[in-house]
Formats: C-alpha cells, structure tokens, sequence
C-alpha cells in the first residue's frame, strides 16, 4: 500500500493539493522591511500584563515599520478554551488602544485576508498539510494510548533515558502501511505524528532577536501533529498558520525557545521560509520578602489588565512603562521626546531584557503621576468623567454638576512649568479633592489634627481672629500679609528665622497657623497651595468650616 492510499484512507474529503493554500495566501506586498508580527494567545481567560506585553511589543513594530499586525486566537485545545474568551481578549487589546490591522474580531466576523483567524475554523488547512506529509512519508498515524505512552515513559525512566515518543521506542513509527489501514478500518483510534527525520546528536541553531544564537539538539521525537479529535497541536499550527499568514516576526515567551527545534524542523520539512523568532522574558515581581519571583495572575492584582482600568490609571502611562519594560533605552530616550509620539521610538530587539523585567507598580504609578500632571484640567476632568461614570457614579454626579468648579481644583498647580504630581490615577483623585465638596465633607466623620496646636480654645482663637479681622483674598500677597499680621497678633513668629533664632519667644509659628487654617478647611495636613483652596472655597464656606471646628 502506498502513503497516497494510506492517506487517502485517513483524509478522504480533504485534498493534500497545498498549492491552493500558497496562491489564496500570497506573500505580503509590503515595503522593504515592514514586520508582520501578531499575538496568538489562547482564550483561557483575562490577558496577563506579561501577555499585553508581548502583544504590545508585536503590535508596536509593525507600526514603526509600516507593516501589518494580527490577532490570532489559538483554541485548539478545547479543554482550555472559555466561551467569551475571544470577546475577552479584544476588549484588552481595544481598552489599551492596541489595535489589530487584522485578525479575529469576534467568534464570527475578522477582518483581513489571511483568515479564518481562529483556529479551530482552520481545520481543513492543517489536515491538508498533514495529509500531505503522510504521503511524502513525514507523517504516519499512531494507534498508541495513553496507557501505552505511560508505559514508555516509566520504562525510560526506569531506564534513565530521554522521555518521549522518538526513535526505537516509537511503536507505530515502522507499522506497514496495510498494517495501519488494516486498523484504521477496524476503527482503531488514532492521532497522526510526524516521522522526525532529526538526530538528537546534531546541532540547530536559533538566532533569537533577543538572546542572540542558542544552540540546541535537534529534534527527533515524533511528536504529535494532529490529534484524535483532528486538530493540530501547537506546533503544527503555528508552522502552518505562521507561515500562511506571512508573518515575518514571531514574538513569543521564552517558555518557547526549547520547542524551537521542532518548529524549525517543521519549517524545512514543509519548505516553508521560517520566520524571525524574539523569546521575551516573563514578567518578575519582588516579593514582601525580597526574592524575584514571576508577577503571577493568583498573587498580584496588577498582573490583570484589568486592574489598570478599575484603578483608573490612564492607559498612555502603562504602554509608556511597558515600553520602559521592554526597551532598556526607551526612558532616555522618552526623557527628551516627551513630545513626540511613541511610535518615533526605534525598537531595537537587543535592548530587550532576557532574564524577564522587574515589574514595579510604583514606578508605574510615578510614571502615571508626571503623566497626569502633563494634562489639561479639563482633559483631566473629561478623563475623570469617564472612569467615575463606569467606577464611582456618585462622585460622576458630583463632579458632573460642579463641571466648572471641578475643572478649577484640578487646575490648582497645574499647566504651569512645574506641575503638581498628585494625581497617580483617576481612581486616586476624589482621595485627593473631596473636602472641596461640600456633599463630601461630613463633619461627624472628621477627626482633625492640627499638628503642634492642640488646645481647642486657641484653634478656636486663632480661626476666630482669622475670620474676623484678616480673611481677604483679592491677592495672594495681601493674603500671605495678612496671615503673618494674625501671627503677630497671636503671638506666633511671622518670620521663620527670627522664630528659629529665638523658639522660646513665641507660642509658635506661621506653620502652625497656616497648618490649624488647613485643616479646618480640608482636615489634611498637607494639601495643594492654600490660597487657591480658599478662592475657590470663598468666604461663606470658609467661615462654615470654622464653624464646624467651634462646634467639635
Ligand atoms: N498560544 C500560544 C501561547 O498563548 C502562543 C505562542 C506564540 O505566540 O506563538 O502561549
């Protein structure tokens, strides 16, 4: 019996004409060194940050090279798969602004010509190059079971060998061609494997994009192409699909470099021209207790995508430290293009780390803070609008009817040259500015502290006094003189030298004044500059909040 009728036998209605497959897939009409790339996760669940990464990466060369990036959604493992997975990976992709040129839009609709982009829905193709191995004799189907397959591991291992289907211990490897169809038309179950013309003593090389050449055995285990249910397994369609799609950069985990002998062996088997391979390290995390270990999505909130938009924390500043992450020469090179967009960035793969970057949600957060402060404050307050509307509807109310108003505290220490960093995310601001609300300030809820003033009868003195003979604030001068007059007064140094030099001649100073003002109004210690606070407060609620001190 030939391989043709034996694999006529296994594929009847699939023809193992690939040409077809070539010419409905033509190679890309790109310009000279535009990268295909694409992100191919498996819809298992939420994307990990080290996942958004890696299809941050993709997605951002392609740009910079005017080439094409595409989403692939790699579902042949059904076990795996979860039902809106595929929605779920979109909506992190387009809630990060990472757009796909082509690929999956949902189960049913993609755009691009290069598709079916789901795997699953690309059955036809992978029989088709399977069933063409099978004729050239690369390719032969397997009758073992699982039970069988254990049984050849514990013997390897009793024996201290190499694991795996490969050589003589690959049973079904030299069956005869009528001894196969015999039990194929018995109906024997059966997976089809490749027939591995590598040797394990001999040596490939891969020319990472970013760990330079690792040298590796070359494969020969038969491994398994398609399965029992007549989808391929990872290897196989990646090959196919890869190739198919014309990608020309497949970034990846580094969980991938050890498989890379298989795919390169797939590539030459095939003929087909193998693309450029990138292994980007895992994301690390150090722990309370100091050791690095992976960011992992069970222990660390911030290894979720979604973590960053319940947070309200702009997405701009997460891919500018992605990009930190990936590029080791990105931050200098951002400290003087702030101005420029992102994709003028030059990535070059040998910046990448290859041990896995260190994950630093405060450096991420700084990195949201100097965002942030760069805006407008009405960008921030459309900004705001937008996350409390989804995340903290009261607050949208309030904010929504004092539009004005909000706008103006934003604006406190804002577009100037050195702006105010406050602000870490949008989920951080009404943290930051709900006293100026009188619907937020619940005096029974307040526990002032006014520092080095304890004495309730002299903080009553001093805002009394305050209120009554020096409150003005036409001018911030006039304002500022007025407070060093009450201090006076009171008998607290306006001058802080003179209060240095002599401590014991005074009851305090213009801190301690200033600080017992603040806290009236805002119950905060430290908060943004105090006479913007006041303007904005005005004259009735300023005295209102004195008040409501007098009555503690
Ligand atoms: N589906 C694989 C994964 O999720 C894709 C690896 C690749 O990009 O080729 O790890």
């Amino acid at each position: 019996m030939t391989n043709k009728e034996l694999a006529d036998l296994i594929y009847p209605n699939i023809s193992s004409d690939v040409s077809i497959y070539e010419k409905k897939y033509p190679e890309r009409n790109l310009p000279e060194g535009a990268v295909v790339s694409r992100f191919a996760p498996s819809p298992t669940g939420y994307v990990h940050m080290g996942s958004l990464l890696t299809a941050f990466i993709s997605s951002f060369v392609p740009k910079t090279t005017n080439g094409v990036f595409f989403l692939r959604i790699e579902d042949t493992d059904g076990k795996r798969s979860i039902d809106d997975g595929v929605a779920g990976i979109i909506k992190d992709l387009t809630d990060f602004n990472i757009n796909i040129d082509e690929g999956a839009l949902d189960e049913h609709k993609s755009i691009g010509a290069y598709g079916p982009y789901i795997q699953s829905q690309r059955k036809e193709i992978y029989q088709s190059y399977a069933k063409k191995l099978i004729e050239d004799g690369f390719a032969y189907p397997c009758f073992c079971t699982e039970e069988e397959i254990d049984l050849i591991r514990e013997k390897q291992e009793h024996k201290k060998t190499r694991i795996g289907y490969y050589g003589a211990w690959a049973k079904c490897r030299d069956l005869s061609n009528e001894e196969r169809a015999e039990r194929i038309k018995r109906g024997d179950k059966f997976i089809i494997r490749l027939k591995s013309p590598g040797v394990f003593e001999k040596k490939v090389i891969l020319n990472d994009l970013v760990r330079g050449k690792i040298e590796m055995p070359e494969n020969d285990i038969d491994i398994v192409l398609i399965k029992s249910d007549g989808l391929p397994l990872y290897h196989f369609a990646h090959v196919i699909d890869d190739y198919l799609m014309r990608t020309t950069h497949v970034l990846r985990g580094e969980e991938w470099i050890s498989s890379y002998p298989i795919h390169n062996q797939l590539f030459n088997i095939l003929r087909f021209k193998e693309p450029r391979y990138g292994h980007l390290g895992l994301l690390m995390k150090i722990d309370e207790l100091g050791s690095r270990r992976k960011l992992s999505k069970r222990k660390d909130p911030e290894a979720r995508v979604s973590y960053y938009h319940e947070k309200g924390i702009p997405i701009e500043a997460v891919k500018i430290y992605l990009l930190t992450l990936a590029n080791s020469n990105f931050e200098s090179w951002y400290e003087s293009n702030q101005d420029k967009p992102l994709t003028d960035f030059k990535f070059d793969f040998k910046k990448v780390s290859e041990s896995g970057s260190l994950f630093d949600l405060e450096k991420l957060l700084n990195i949201s803070k100097n965002y942030i402060s760069k805006l407008s404050a009405k960008d921030v307050y459309k900004n705001l609008k937008q996350y409390t509307k989804k995340y903290d509807k009261e607050f949208h109310d309030l904010i929504e009817k004092n539009e004005n108003y909000t706008i103006d505290i934003l604006n406190i220490e804002r577009e100037q040259k050195k702006p105010r960093k406050d602000y870490s995310s949008y989920g951080d601001i009404k943290n930051h500015i709900w006293y100026m609300y009188d619907d937020l300030f619940n005096p029974s809820l307040i526990d002032y502290d006014f520092q080095n003033i304890k004495n309730k009868k002299e903080i009553t003195l001093i805002l009394n006094t305050y209120i009554e003979k020096y409150y003005s604030i036409d001018d911030k001068e006039i304002w500022f003189d007025n407070i060093k007059k009450l201090c006076d007064e009171l008998g607290y140094a306006s001058n802080m030298k003179e209060y240095k030099d002599n401590p014991e001649n005074y009851k305090g100073n213009i801190t301690d004044i200033t600080t017992v003002i603040r806290v009236a109004l805002t119950t905060k210690s430290m908060t943004p500059d105090l006479y913007e606070i006041m303007k904005l407060l005005g004259k009735r609620r300023v005295t209102e909040r004195f008040k409501l001190v007098n009555v503690e």
